[in-house]
């Protein structure tokens, strides 16, 4: 296994913990690298558990959410950075594509991960999705020698989404998570404003783990994480 870098950009600062940490532990398992984006720290949308507590602000909020995010990154061995663009709504800007697509140009990643282009329970998660097909186009503009700085194209996969029937989800990629789940599991403790989403996504990872089983044949295999591919991938052979 070679040793890559991937780059997983979330809406929201927990997005990445339920959807891709397995994988991102997977990467760092195999001498990988992982960086770990959040566009906005989610403190309007996806922190309820916070706002119970009186006299609770937006800054407090951000604060809180910037420790659990990377706590859970440590967890896996990845850096996190929070953009804190704002949430409900999060803007497609010029300037938050320019920012990314600098960061893609200066890391260069191989495999850049995020949202889907559809979901119809949140506003923001389809405009990082647009967000990021913009800055990983304008880093590798068109594969021809171009008149700006590239860098040369990753592969683009999107993360599975809540409900992924209805974001249009097809997962052409499982990721085996066995090995590395007790790290997912720590990351995802580490969300405490989302804690009953803990469960869900126990399951979820035991689901497409039973799939991945199916698939292969290999009866090791616990727990998994889905993924679809965008762009085809290219091999030596079949
Ligand atoms: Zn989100």
């Amino acid at each position: 296994m070679t040793s890559r870098k991937l780059l997983i950009v979330g809406a929201h600062s927990a997005d990445f913990v339920w959807r891709a940490a397995g994988v991102a532990a997977k990467t760092v398992d195999n001498g990988g690298e992982v960086r770990i984006v959040a566009l906005s720290y989610g403190e309007r949308g996806e922190s309820g558990e916070l706002w119970k507590e009186p006299g609770q602000t937006e800054d407090n909020v951000k604060r809180i959410r910037h420790e659990e995010a990377e706590a859970a990154a440590r967890a896996v061995g990845a850096t996190f950075e929070g953009f804190d663009l704002g949430d409900y709504p999060l803007r497609e800007t010029p300037e938050a594509v320019d920012r990314l697509a600098d960061l893609i140009r200066d890391w260069q990643p191989n495999v850049v991960l995020t949202h889907p282009d559809k979901d119809p329970f949140n506003p923001d998660h389809p405009v990082a999705h647009r967000i990021v097909a913009q800055a990983r186009l304008l880093t590798s503009g068109a594969v021809v020698e171009a008149g700006f700085k590239t860098a040369p194209p990753t592969e683009f996969l999107v993360f599975e989404p809540h409900q992924p029937e209805l974001c249009g989800f097809v997962p052409s990629v499982f990721v085996d998570i066995t090995s590395v789940f007790e790290k997912k599991a720590t990351a995802m403790e580490a969300m405490k404003a989302q804690s009953y989403l803990r469960e869900y996504y126990t399951q979820r990872a035991e689901h497409r783990g039973n799939h991945a089983r199916k698939v292969t044949g290999n009866k090791a295999i616990r727990q998994a994480e889905a993924f679809q591919r965008l762009i085809p991938n290219v091999v030596e052979a079949l």
